[in-house]
Formats: C-alpha cells, structure tokens, sequence
C-alpha cells in the first residue's frame, strides 16, 4: 500500500494505534481515495490488508487466501457488492462480511440481506468507528469458526521437509486454533545423528504447535508403496484430517516423490490436499495458491533453526534463502511472503470432517 502515512487530511492520525490486532481484512472498493484511506487506517492499527478495486478482483483474492473480514462498497462497477457477498459466502460461509456505502437508502437493501451480512458501515466513517466494526467483525468471525477445530497432517519424507514447505501455512493454521501433526517418515540418518535429528524435530514441531509422529523408516530408501503407504494411513486414521500438506511430485529427491504418491494413495478420501514446495524442487513445481505467511515468517525461521546440527552444513537451510524463496513467492499473492501449494483436491472447509462427527 503506498498510501502517504503523513497525509493530515486523511484523518488517520485519529485511529488508535495497537500493533497487537491480528486478523487479515479484503477491501474491496473502486474509489481509490477511499480505498487507500480505509488500507491505512486498517494497517495502521496492526490489521493485515489486501485491496481491490473490483468484485472480480476481490473473488480472485478470496479464491486464493484466507480472510477473516471482507469489507466491500456496495455500488462497484459491474459486478455489484451485492453479487460479492452471494459469491464470497460460496467460498468462505464463515468470512465476516460489511457492506458500505454513502447512500443511507441503501440501508433497506441490506437489511433484506440481513442473512448474508454481518455490517453495515455508513460513508464516510472516521478511523476509530472503522476500527471498532472492524474488531467487532473479527470476534465474530472467531464466534463463527468455535465448531470443531479442523485436524491437519503435514508430511514429511525428513526433518526439516515440513517446515521449509509450509512451517509458515502451520503457524497460520495454530493462530486459527487448528489441530496440527506433522508426520515425519524417516529421521533422516543420512543428514546427522538419528537421534539429534529426533530431538530436533520434536524442538521444530512444538515451535509450530504440532503433534509429531516420527516414522522410522530408511533415509534415501523410502518406499514408494509399503509401509509408507501404511504409515501415511495409520497417521490419517488416528487424525482424520480435514487438510493433507505433502511433497511435490516436482522434485529431484527420490524420497520426496516417493512420499507424495505415497500420500496420494493413504489420502484418497482427504477432502483438501495440496502439495509444498522443497529446495530440491524442479522448476516444473506449479503452485496455483499462495499463502501469506507475512504474520509467520520469523515464527517459521525459529522453527528452522532447530534443526542445528544441519545449518552450518546443509546450504538450503540458509535463513536467507528460505526468507528469499518466500518474498519471491510473494509476488504472486499480493503479499510480502508466501508459501505456494500445488492444489491436488480443494474442497471448502467442510466442519462435518472433524474428529468425533
Ligand atoms: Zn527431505
């Protein structure tokens, strides 16, 4: 956002600020000066901020990240915020919503939509009243999202695998109070001692608020059928996840793609798996979603440097390259850092997949 912090007019200065807010916001708007005001005000309170400026663009970003608060004019070119809401509801049923508008009339339409509407927020609104609705949004979305918490597995042919692909994406999911394991198949012997490795991963897994299943099988000898297949099972038995994160095909280590048709296989009925990305990827790794991990990147470096007694010898572990890899994936979610997945299944959030439904 390159709104101009020190503009007067913009009447900012009277929102208060708090660095401790958390929550992702969408503006949707097609005035740019309101636009850049509403961003402002928002991120100047601690919120993180995507923009658009129209109904499609905002689809586009609520197809490829997860929000907790949509903020949409009513009056946008084409398709009408009204359109939005219907839409967004489709993608995300727990997303906060507020209309605005100038137009008090307006007031009636969205009352009909009562339903499908958390807020109504009047043009202009000052900062404070902004931030207000805005916190009053976030609680509610939090009060949407108490059901059962989803269960998520990532997994991992080494330590270290998971959380150089999606330590950031876990955080994230640990912020949501999800519950999370992390299945490592092998203590990755090759690379160290099996048991400092062990500990390490035990160490990584408690920073991402992760149970930890450590398997035993053999480093640069994991099987593409059994008992792979049958420990990926047994972890998907005793979780039952909703979320399935795993290797790419992509990737010039053996191990890794043998761990992902593995998965594909022990995780035929997950209703979401994607695939991350390894430092041994090829450039044929085609991520279609991008995660921001902007809240997460120093949580996800801290959980990397457990893994000791590999910084000073494996390059790929380098906090450097992990922090450029994620602001190059950056570029494509709008965003300073990503994680990006390739999407094997994709199906919405369904809460009836939590343990004991
Ligand atoms: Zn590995």
């Amino acid at each position: 956002m390159a709104a101009d912090v020190s503009d007067d007019s913009s009447g900012v200065t009277g929102a208060t600020p708090s660095p401790h807010r958390q929550g992702r916001i969408l503006v949707v708007e097609d005035d740019p000066g309101t636009l850049d005001f509403l961003a402002l005000a928002l991120e100047r309170s601690g919120f993180e901020v995507a923009t658009a400026t129209s109904a499609g663009e905002g689809l586009e970003l609520l197809a490829t990240h997860r929000f907790d608060v949509l903020l949409a004019d009513i009056g946008l070119p084409g398709m009408s915020g009204f359109d939005l809401v219907r839409e967004a509801k489709r993608l995300d049923p727990d997303l906060a919503i507020a209309l605005m508008t100038a137009d008090a009339r307006v007031d009636v339409a969205v009352q009909a939509l009562r339903s499908d509407v958390d807020d109504f927020l009047p043009k202009p609104i000052s900062p404070v009243a902004l931030i207000e609705q805005v916190d009053r949004l976030i609680e509610r979305r939090h009060a949407k999202k108490s059901g059962p918490p989803q269960q998520v597995l990532a997994i991992g042919a080494h330590p270290d695998d998971v959380e150089i692909g999606v330590g950031g994406i876990l955080l994230g999911h640990r912020e949501a109070h999800d519950q999370i394991t992390i299945l490592t198949l092998s203590h990755g012997a090759r690379g160290g001692d099996a048991a400092i490795r062990a500990e390490e991963a035990s160490k990584a897994a408690a920073l991402l608020g992760a149970e930890l299943i450590l398997g035993n099988l053999d480093d640069t000898r994991i099987a593409i059928g059994d008992p792979t297949v049958g420990m990926i099972e047994d972890a998907i038995a005793a979780t039952a996840p909703a979320i399935v994160y795993t290797h790419t095909l992509c990737d010039l280590h053996q191990d890794h793609r043998n761990v992902h048709r593995a998965s594909m296989v022990a995780a035929r009925n997950v209703p979401s798996v994607y695939c991350y990305e390894s430092p041994s990827a090829t450039v044929k790794f085609e991520p279609v979603r991008f995660v921001s991990i902007d809240g997460a990147m120093e949580g996800k470096l801290e959980a990397i440097r457990s893994y000791q007694s590999q910084t000073a010898v494996r390059s790929y572990l380098d906090e450097e390259l992990v922090r450029a890899t994620a602001r190059y994936w950056g570029r494509f979610g709008q965003t300073r850092y990503c994680e990006p997945l390739e999407v094997v299944r994709d199906r919405p959030p369904a809460r009836s997949f939590g343990p004991g439904e």
